[in-house]
């Protein structure tokens, strides 16, 4: 069963309150960007309070600061104007289950959905697979504060990134909807 038909409705509604957000700017109104997760659990809206038209809010597997989250968040400060910069990782994250090894070897067996188990993933596909997955970076997280210090040094290093935006570094918890500092990444991220 697809989700589209339900979607299309959900999305009927929400047109139908639109109200006067057909007048936001394209610069975010709040001058920030966060870098996070796709975990179905995470909302940064409500997490840190956004409405439409505040802020850039990109996300990717694990909110890793991959050559692409970086091309985003240049575009955010040199075209759109924020000014200060979110990584926020989470606890229980799924990239922590898994190595760049481990991914390979699941795609080169099928390109079904794996099973999560008490050892961790397991190929039930039929097969055939791809090798594709080993030229890939699957930026996997072995540890939650240090992958957090790891984005927030590669960002502030970055030869596009201005040493004048502070990027703060926070876990959040899915457990208990806070947000958790990660001091260290936020002394490295801050403004210069
Ligand atoms: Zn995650």
């Amino acid at each position: 069963m697809s989700v589209l038909n339900e979607i299309l409705e959900a999305n009927k509604g929400y047109a139908k309150e639109f109200g006067d957000k057909a007048n936001l700017a394209i610069p975010p109104a709040r001058r920030f960007a966060i870098l996070t997760c796709m975990d179905a659990r995470l909302d940064p809206a409500k997490y840190a309070g956004l409405s439409e038209g505040d802020a850039h809010v990109i996300r990717n597997a694990g909110g890793r600061a991959s050559d692409d989250a970086i091309r985003s968040l240049v575009i955010s400060y040199k075209l759109l104007g924020t000014k200060e910069w979110f990584v926020i990782h989470h606890t229980n994250c799924g990239m922590e289950f898994f190595s760049n090894d481990l991914m390979s070897n699941l795609l080169a067996s099928s390109l079904e959905t794996a099973e999560l188990g008490a050892a961790g993933f397991k190929d039930v596909g039929q097969g055939p697979g791809s090798n594709e997955g080993k030229y890939i970076n699957w930026l996997t997280i072995p540890d939650q504060a240090s992958s957090v210090l790891e984005d927030v040094t590669r960002i502030k290093s970055h030869a596009l990134v201005p040493a004048s935006i502070p990027v703060y570094g926070y876990i959040y918890d899915v457990s208990t909807g806070s947000l958790i500092e990660v001091p260290e990444a936020t002394k490295v991220g801050q403004a210069r």
